[in-house]
């Protein structure tokens, strides 16, 4: 497994030789180490990406197209040995990956062909005398900044659409999770051009800033915390660089009294368990109408009770650790306070034994709207439970949160549906349903869960901007 850097298709320690340990949540243990690099690995990799953006933006879209469709094959090529990396780096069961590396993959077929769709106004002559036309122009280094819940896939989200409009990019990876981003590399190394793609691994409070403060990146895409958002908001002020923001969430599930709670149940089960929970747009606080209440809590403790949980290696495993024993204590603290507030929790799954980091799926029943696990994103396998006595009560808890990036009602009445896909503040609205993603739709939050989409062709016209040119006749 590859553990250094990535520049101008060269792997490399970090400067300072300093290297972070990598730990397999299911048990504890080290599994690697990947580098500690701060602002000098930075500005190596920047010099790079910038030294490649003229000949990489100078490619015809058909050019990057057919370089990126073959990185997307050699992907589909190496899903096993990147799902393994992923599960042992993430604590994933490997009964999940599946879903998530055909998605990654999608994606960077979609990217590989959107970057040959972009769109503008039809040129013409709008003042007497002159004829105007548009260009959309890629912006130069693209810094990306991953999180850990979904390495690759939200490397990918990054990467390919600013690829794809003719930028290059330095990827950072999470600290805890680098080894997809550096498989990645690996495959890229011999398909793009040497400073097209680069990775640099580290830390967000020394890699990162350092890659948001330097004066040669031309934009910053993170997906990640509120808090680092805010950070990196702050921070790319001082070079007015475009920002692109995928912050947290805290998913509301719009319960009406004449939907069918076994369905909501077991679509919970899938879509607020998912990935330990951690997962941006899980489905983590039901609302429900007063008379579906009870059957509700019913059921999803019943899902609850029987989703296998414990060794991410088992075949059968739908919910493994959580990614750190940072994480552990978070979600352990905000459950416990939750209960001292008056909530009750439901779990009857117990953790296993040994150095991993398990926290049992749970329900918590009955917190209140203004509560710390209502308020605040948990990412773990927590799902809260509320009920509401009406229409408009549904309606204003679902909003009344900070967060906007995604939101399910579940009804049999369509009025209703679309009068809540109006009236909801997410940057997604699933009705009956909650989490299904592809390709061509965009992804983003209103609020506090950031700006900016990605997938879809609006994440590539992120990555461009716009040129008016005016001739005179
Ligand atoms: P995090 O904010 O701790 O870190 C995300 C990345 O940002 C890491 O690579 C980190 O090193 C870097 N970073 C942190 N502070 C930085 C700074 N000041 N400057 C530059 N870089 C900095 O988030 P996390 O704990 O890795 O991931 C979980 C969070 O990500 C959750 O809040 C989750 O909701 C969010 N997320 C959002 C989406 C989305 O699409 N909206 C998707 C996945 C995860």
């Amino acid at each position: 497994m590859r553990n250094e850097n990535f520049i101008g298709n060269q792997w490399r320690a970090s400067r300072s030789g300093a290297t972070d340990n990598i730990v397999n949540p299911a048990t504890g243990g080290i599994i690697g180490t990947a580098p500690a690099s701060d602002a000098a690995d930075v500005d190596d990799a920047v010099q790079a990406a910038a030294a490649a953006f003229p000949a990489w933006a100078a490619q015809t879209p058909r050019q990057r197209s057919e370089a990126l469709h073959e990185l997307a094959r050699r992907i589909g090529d190496d899903i096993e040995t990147l799902s393994a990396i992923e599960s042992e780096n993430v604590g994933k069961p490997v009964s999940i990956m599946e879903f998530e590396m055909d998605l990654t993959l999608d994606n960077w077929n979609f990217f590989a062909s959107a970057g040959r769709f972009l769109e503008g106004r039809a040129a013409g002559e709008y003042m007497e005398g002159y004829t105007s036309m548009l260009r959309r122009e890629p912006l130069g280094v693209v810094g990306s900044i991953a999180p850990w819940n979904y390495p690759l896939n939200m490397a990918t989200w990054k990467v390919a659409p600013a690829l794809a409009a003719g930028n290059t990019v330095v990827l950072k990876p999470s600290e805890l999770t680098p080894y997809t981003a550096l498989r990645l590399a690996e495959l890229a190394a011999d398909v793009l051009p040497p400073g097209v793609f680069n990775v640099v691994c580290g830390q967000g409070e020394t890699a990162g800033v350092a890659l948001v403060d330097h004066p040669e990146v031309a934009m910053v895409s993170l997906t990640g915390s509120v808090a680092a958002g805010q950070a990196v908001a702050r921070a790319s002020a001082n070079t007015l660089k475009r920002v692109h923001l995928e912050l947290g969430g805290k998913a509301p599930v719009v319960v009406f009294d004449d939907a069918d709670p076994a369905l909501v149940a077991a679509g919970v089960r899938v879509a607020g368990y998912y990935n330990s929970g951690q997962d941006c747009t899980a489905a983590c606080r039901v609302i429900a109408g007063p008379k579906v209440y009870d059957a509700l809590v019913a059921a999803l403790h019943q899902e609850v009770t029987e989703i296998p949980f414990g060794d991410p290696t088992l075949p059968d495993t739908e919910v493994g650790p959580v990614v750190s024993a940072e994480q552990l204590a978070r979600v352990a603290a905000m459950v416990q306070r939750a209960t001292e507030a008056g909530a009750e929790v439901l779990t009857s799954a117990v953790a296993p034994d040994g150095g991993g980091y398990y926290f049992a799926p749970s329900i918590v029943v009955g917190p209140a709207q203004n509560s710390e696990i209502v308020q605040r994103e948990v990412f773990g396998p927590v799902v809260t439970v509320q009920r509401a006595p009406d229409e408009e009560t549904l309606l204003a808890w679902a909003n009344g949160v900070d967060y906007g990036l995604a939101a399910s009602v579940w009804t049999s009445d369509v009025g209703r549906a679309m009068r809540m896909a109006a009236g909801l503040r997410f940057g997604t609205v699933w009705v009956n349903d909650h989490i299904p993603i592809m390709s061509e739709m965009p992804h983003g939050g209103f609020k506090q869960s950031g700006y900016g989409k990605d997938m879809s062709i609006y994440a590539v016209e992120h990555y461009t901007e716009l040129k008016h040119v005016m001739i005179k006749h």
